[in-house]
């Protein structure tokens, strides 16, 4: 299904101009480009071999079972492969393509069932093509003016997604990834709560706290320390064993906060942790911002993909009672990196607390509607239309299509959790997963059937890497692996089950890779 979406859509508009390109085909290799561009048959011929490239190599054999994962080379020697060095001559097309193919071989090919090593996988044929028409129009996001098309995009996937929150009169922005989006979060309960300190600083005001788990992102410390809160006051709650906010340590840290005499301010919730894929209860959260007027923000970046299933919604339960919800289209649901947004409750915030007027953007006098100039809504001035590769992919798998998506990530998962937790040598970290990352021990037979010692969990700590190094030599799998010290456990693979062209045998073929490779370890 792959390749004819992508050659209609390509060669639609390349038809009329085919007699002139084979015309040109000849001259093509030695051509440098002119600066007519598409005017130029040489140029048109150019792009059709790098699409032919792109689809052939990236697509069609980087996501086939057979081929690797990756063709891992170091640094040094990937220097050299590259051919970095750009010359005061221009290179010719056909230099340019052998630049491509290169790019391409020794890129890690996300879109294969073989990797498994983020929180993103597979590549969505319409989200494709949504990323080359946006970059075909190379425009910013930030007037109706320059953007009329993105702009409605951008409001109509926002309203569809505050209706999914359950925000009766949201609002929202797409910015540029989840990090960002917690950051905004964090600046618009600041002008909610304090709009003076937007011109005055935070020059003798009270210090804020901000409240987010120990297995939060760490994202919310960045944001302490860029907002001037200080990362001193971004406090974590703990968490239990499966890496859920405890609530009575939230309302013991913000009796302390008290005491200090600093402001109980702000509550980051997770849906879907980095690394457990733990999911926060939110109405417990939602209890204790009412109870002591804090700001309740959820960082559903990658959790957020059960908001579309019926099945694994109420993992979300009170998200309606959030103040804002940060999200990732680009991870569980499946859009093109980058595709993330922040969705607030309360509309028209957004602009009063980015707001700058800009007078040289923003004219108020123009002849349309200027509340369609959307630019003010986030710090950026330029920005990336991201909207099209979702609002694309969700027009072509319809609601039904992406809550497919999100299930079959979730049924896999269990299904390699009761893999693991039936085949010896596999050890899960926690008994069930909320979500679909999994977090799991290997010990080879040298150390099966010993007593769990610390010494015995130092040399368990040394599997994963070695695995790990392994399988990226060989460039037949990527599975991630960490510590969690916060819990106290040694390095395990975290393996992240989202691309829907997994099946249960690809779940087994975890299993007896790692074995592979690490039974004489
Ligand atoms: C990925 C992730 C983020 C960060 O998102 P970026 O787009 O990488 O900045 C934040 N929070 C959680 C829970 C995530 O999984």
């Amino acid at each position: 299904m792959l390749r004819p979406l992508c050659q209609n859509l390509y060669l639609s508009t390349l038809k009329n101009r085919q007699s002139l390109v084979a015309l040109q085909r000849s001259l093509h290799s030695t051509n440098r480009m002119s600066d007519k561009t598409y005017e130029d048959p040489a140029t048109i011929q150019f792009l059709e071999d790098v699409h032919k490239i792109m689809v052939d190599d990236a697509l069609v054999k980087g996501t086939s079972r057979e081929a690797p994962v990756v063709e891992f080379r170091h640094p040094e020697d990937l220097k050299k492969l590259l051919q970095l060095p750009v010359k005061n001559e221009p290179a010719t097309s056909a230099e340019i393509l052998e630049d491509c193919k290169r790019v391409i071989k020794y890129s890690v090919k996300t879109g294969s069932v073989q990797f498994y090593n983020q929180l993103y996988a597979g590549i969505e044929p319409y989200s494709l093509a949504g990323s080359w028409i946006t970059d075909a129009l190379n425009t910013n996001i930030h007037t109706f003016e320059v953007a009329p098309v993105f702009v409605l995009l951008e409001q109509y996937c926002v309203q569809k997604i505050c209706s999914l929150i359950g925000y009766e009169n949201g609002d929202g922005v797409f910015g540029s990834g989840g990090s960002f989006c917690n950051l905004m979060a964090t600046h618009l309960a600041r002008y909610k709560r304090y709009p003076q300190m937007k011109t005055e600083g935070m020059y003798n005001q009270p210090i804020l706290d901000l409240y987010t788990s120990d297995q939060a992102h760490y994202s919310l410390l960045k944001a302490g320390g860029y907002l001037g809160f200080g990362t001193d006051n971004i406090i974590r709650i703990k968490t239990d064993d499966g890496g859920r906010m405890l609530i009575d340590d939230l309302e013991v840290k913000v009796e302390e906060s008290k005491k200090k005499g600093h402001i109980p301010f702000f509550v980051m919730g997770s849906c879907g942790t980095t690394v457990m894929g733990a999911y926060d209860t939110l109405n417990e959260i939602a209890d204790s911002c009412s109870k002591h007027n804090m700001w309740f923000h959820i960082d559903a970046a990658w959790g957020g993909g059960v908001l579309l299933s019926s099945k694994y919604r109420h993992l979300m339960d009170g998200v309606e009672r959030a103040d804002s919800v940060a999200w990732n289209l680009h991870k569980m649901v499946g859009a093109n990196i980058q595709c993330s947004g922040i969705f607030v409750k309360e509309k028209g915030l957004l602009e009063k607390t980015n707001r700058a007027y800009a007078e040289y953007l923003f004219q108020p006098d123009k002849f349309y509607d200027v509340s369609y100039d959307i630019g003010d809504k986030t710090v950026q001035c330029g920005r990336k239309a991201d909207v099209l590769k979702l609002w694309l992919l969700w027009k072509g798998k319809g609601d039904s299509g992406l809550s497919e998506r999100i299930e079959k990530a979730f049924d896999n998962s269990q299904y390699l959790t009761s893999k693991l937790r039936e085949t010896s040598g596999f050890k899960l970290v926690i008994p069930e997963f909320q979500c679909t990352n999994i977090c799991f021990w290997y010990i080879p037979p040298s150390l099966r059937g010993q007593e769990e010692t610390p010494e015995w969990w130092a040399k368990v700590a040394k599997v994963s890497p070695i695995i790990k190094q392994r399988m990226i030599e060989e460039g037949s799998m990527m599975i991630g692996f960490c510590p969690l010290s916060m819990k106290g456990h040694v390095n395990f693979f975290r393996i992240i089950v989202v691309n829907p062209a997994c099946e249960y045998s690809d779940m087994d073929k975890v299993l007896t890779e790692i074995e592979r490779l690490g039974k004489d370890l």
